[in-house]
């Protein structure tokens, strides 16, 4: 990050870059940022740290306000369109190579139901997937949930995932997260009312970006924590680190099997988290948090999805404290996937299996998208076309 900064400084003329130094140097802020890697980025800073950076740049406090506004209210993509500041204060932001931080919507896919998956062009020219779910309740209120991902690709390899497939470039930076909702914001013309982190990557992998996206989701964008659901497959040490920070929001833990065995064949990184460990750390986490975590199921025809294996999950649940939510999600066949999606009839039974030992379940709906509610299928579908391999070129819509 220091060699970036003086990249800046010295194509700046001498005065200039001595006054730039001499910021650099003094300030808290820009130091705090240094230390991510990456550009300076605005997009993710709360309002106190932005009215920081404008004191920093010897701006008065209250322009550091109107940045808050001019990033999160009018969604603002770049340095030279923040016209409400100065432009000097501009044009030293840009010259110690800050950036907003938004990136173009390089694709767009819109079901008839009104779902939106689209891929963000990242600075570096990869794509991740963010996908938009609108529903209206039955006021006619309409809930928009954000489908966000946290990295490109995913390192874990889950058996039926296809993004697990395509194999991991690169952990997500916050602000990268962030720009996931408010280009659907923008997209919809709507407010996202509901996040989960349910997209491409493993969360927990990524757990302090996750945490600084969450933060400003919650405070700067004015998500409720409660909205948020963080999801995961389970990694070591990560879900007592995310308890310590009692954040009001769900966990929500893809189990997929009922038992280690089983678990090993479908989560493969389920090899060094054992069954018991993790639901271990999940009771910990609703003793810490108050707060219930709820467990995705895919359902693999023939593989996990028999009445047994609904009574096995039931004990399993009841176990570790019980009470308990599962959400079964029918598996979406993706190519070259070895597995098969189940019949209702055999949804429903697990369905009434696992009632009928008091778990409370919901089965997630298929609509227009062919899986608009399950983030993580709808990332499987789009990806069976190499995302890197998409034309460039400004953002493309076309039906499904
Ligand atoms: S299901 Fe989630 S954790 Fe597993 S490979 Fe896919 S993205 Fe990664």
């Amino acid at each position: 990050m220091a060699s970036t900064a003086l990249q800046h400084v010295c194509a700046a003329p001498i005065a200039r870059a001595i006054r730039s130094r001499a910021i650099l140097a003094t300030s808290s802020v820009a130091s705090a940022r240094a230390a991510d890697a990456g550009p300076h980025v605005l997009l993710g800073m709360s309002e106190p740290d932005l009215q920081k950076l404008a004191l920093d740049f010897g701006q008065q406090k209250y322009r550091g306000k109107q940045l808050h506004h001019l990033l999160y209210k009018a969604k603002v993509k770049d340095i030279e369109s923040l016209s409400q500041l100065p432009q000097a204060f501009r044009d030293s932001l840009r010259e110690m190579g800050w950036k907003v931080g938004r990136s173009p919507v390089h694709h767009a896919v819109t079901a008839t139901d009104g779902t939106i998956k689209i891929l963000i062009k990242l600075e570096d020219n990869r794509l991740v997937e963010t996908v938009g779910i609108p529903v209206e309740d039955d006021q006619g209120s309409l809930r928009l949930t954000a489908c966000v991902s946290s990295q490109v690709g995913c390192p874990l390899r889950c058996s039926f995932c296809a993004t697990g497939k395509g194999g991991y470039s690169r952990n997500l930076r916050s602000h990268e997260i962030v720009e996931q909702v408010l280009a659907l914001e923008e997209l919809f013309k709507h407010r996202v009312t509901n996040v989960v982190f349910m997209g491409m990557g493993e969360p927990m992998l990524n757990l302090n970006a996750v945490l600084e996206a969450h933060r400003c989701l919650n405070k700067d964008i004015q998500i409720g924590q409660r909205m948020i659901t963080i999801s995961t497959v389970g990694v070591p040490n990560t879900i007592k680190k995310l308890a310590s920070h009692k954040l009001q929001s769900t966990l929500a833990v893809s189990l997929h099997a009922p038992n280690q065995k089983l678990r090993e064949t479908i989560v493969p990184s389920a090899k060094s988290y054992p069954l018991d460990a993790l639901m271990e750390d999940c009771r910990d986490y609703f003793r810490e948090t108050g707060r219930r975590v709820s467990f995705e199921y895919t359902l693999l025809a023939g593989i996990n999805d028999s009445t047994d294996h609904a009574s096995e999950l039931a004990q399993l649940l009841h176990e570790w404290g019980g009470g308990y939510h599962v959400n079964l999600i029918p598996f979406n066949p993706i190519d070259g996937s070895e597995y098969r999606r189940p019949y209702k009839k055999a949804v429903l039974a697990f369905s009434a299996a696992l009632e009928s030992r008091r778990i409370t379940v919901s089965v997630r709906q298929t609509r227009g998208l062919d899986a608009s509610a399950a983030c993580g299928q709808l990332r499987n579908e789009f990806q069976k076309s190499p995302l890197l391999e998409l034309p460039a070129s400004e953002p493309q819509f076309s039906p499904v």
